[in-house]
């Protein structure tokens, strides 16, 4: 156990919520945030500060609605469909740049709270072709910051290498299965646990989920 604080990036999802509880057991002290760029639901904020809340950890919400202004897209608004790319294009939730602005803004916040740590989900392995969620991204942005301010920043990103069924085994090694199951909300159409079946995220969450499911059951 690290005795220094470390801020998560908290969406409320499957990911960021195993990468809290990867925090909680890692890190003495554990703040997070979560960023409001006019999700289609707002039921996501909710359903962070809930799990925030049950934990017993401190929730920063910062208002990124700029965002949305810049970049409008299938996250923030309703009359743009979620679509996976066409022809190697990228799906129609992608926004440019997300990733570089919400560590660069959870690096202010860490740097205010005097905390030398970020955590965040991003993820390589199902990157969907998002260039901010490469590894190689990550660590040029870590240098960048920590060129940028005085404090310097470890950024983790434990679920980098690991595939969906493989972020399951991770949420059950840290006895958070059942509760990363029932309470996140990962789904495009704002229905929590196990979703609406239908969208490209719930299904991808499923077929992880029961790939997992499956091998423990081999054991
Ligand atoms: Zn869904």
């Amino acid at each position: 156990m690290n005795d220094e604080k470390a801020i998560v990036v908290f969406s409320g999802g499957q990911d960021s919520t195993t990468c809290l509880f990867w925090a909680l057991q890692h890190f003495k002290e554990v703040e997070a945030v979560t960023f409001n760029y006019n999700q289609r639901h707002s039921l996501e904020i909710e359903c962070a500060s809930k799990i925030a809340k049950e934990l017993g950890v401190l929730h920063h919400i910062l208002d990124m609605s700029l965002l949305n202004q810049l970049a409008p897209n299938a996250l923030t608004r309703m009359d743009i469909k979620v679509e996976d790319g066409v022809d190697g294009g990228l799906p129609s939730t992608f926004v440019p740049g997300r990733n570089l602005l919400f560590l660069s803004f959870a690096a202010v916040l860490a740097s205010q709270v005097g905390a030398k740590h970020v955590v965040t989900g991003v993820c390589e392995t199902d990157f969907s072709g998002y260039p901010d969620c490469r590894d190689v991204f990550i660590k040029s942005l870590n240098v960048t910051l920590n060129l940028s301010m005085v404090t310097q920043f470890v950024i983790h990103t434990p679920l980098m290498w690991l595939n969906k069924a493989e972020t399951w085994k991770l949420a059950d090694d840290l006895h958070a299965l059942d509760f990363v199951r029932e309470k996140t909300l990962t789904c495009y159409n704002g229905i929590i646990s196990d979703g609406c079946g239908e969208c490209p995220s719930c299904k991808l969450r499923q077929r992880g989920l029961d790939e997992y499911l499956k091998s423990r059951k081999e054991f």
